[in-house]
């Protein structure tokens, strides 16, 4: 799978390069040339990037370190954040979230996570809302990440965090996406000793949930002080 998703970004780096380079062109013709290979090569970074962070996470070889997180000013700096980013879009954040909720996690880790839903969230609720809600349950929280987009088609609801795994192949790959984010966020989440789950909302739209221990697993590996 790795090597197939490596395969179209070289190819098109390669074919924009023999292509400029195969006669003398304008300098806006070479300028086009450079932006769509920096394009392919951004994504290429990506994709190894995120490959990287899901082997070592699989192979039990990511980092982690517990510290106390105020989950509600993390979710609040995301959606500002991607507020901004996205601004003029028409997409809207609806927050549910208490005043304060503090948990000992990997905050690295819980970002990844959060950043993913939330990505995916703005991509697919087009110029509608994204419902982001908190609450605590048990001896845990609760996170849920929902939007008003089309939701998943129930027969890829059980493959949806199947690494490289999408829903439509050739309108994800003109988005970026590289089928990889909800794998990664999935084994982050177990990690993090809490457990990841996708459904559609029965009004529509799809909705993700985060379920994450207040405090660390035991034999997760704690730092120090805590
Ligand atoms: P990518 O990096 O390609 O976006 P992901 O692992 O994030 O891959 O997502 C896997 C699949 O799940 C994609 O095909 C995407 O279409 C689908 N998906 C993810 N989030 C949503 C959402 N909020 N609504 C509908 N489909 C989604």
């Amino acid at each position: 799978d790795a090597s197939h998703e490596l395969r179209t970004p070289i190819t098109a780096i390669l074919g924009q390069a023999e292509l400029a380079l195969s006669r003398p062109r304008t300098p806006d013709a070479y300028q086009e040339s450079l932006h769509r290979i920096e394009d392919e090569a951004q994504r290429m970074q990506r994709l190894v990037g995120r490959m990287l962070t899901l082997a070592r996470a699989e192979g039990g070889q990511q980092v982690l370190e517990f510290v106390p997180t105020d989950t509600v000013a993390l979710l609040r700096t995301l959606t500002e954040t991607l507020s901004a980013q996205h601004e003029g879009a028409g997409i809207s954040f609806v927050l549910d979230l208490p005043a304060d909720l503090t948990i000992v996690t990997d905050a690295d880790c819980l970002t990844q996570i959060l950043l993913n839903l939330l990505e995916n969230a703005v991509a697919y609720a087009g110029d509608g809302a994204v419902d982001v809600a908190l609450q605590v349950e048990g001896a845990g929280v609760r996170i849920q990440v929902s939007d008003s987009g089309p939701g998943i088609d129930p027969a890829s609801l059980p493959h949806i965090f199947e690494p490289f795994y999408r829903v439509d192949p050739s309108r994800q790959r003109q988005s970026g996406g590289v089928g990889l984010g909800l794998a990664l966020a999935h084994e982050l989440a177990g990690l993090l000793g809490g457990r990841l789950e996708a459904a559609n909302r029965a009004e529509g739209g799809a909705q993700f949930t985060l379920h994450l221990p207040l405090k660390p697993p035991a034999g997760a590996s704690a730092a120090p002080g805590i």
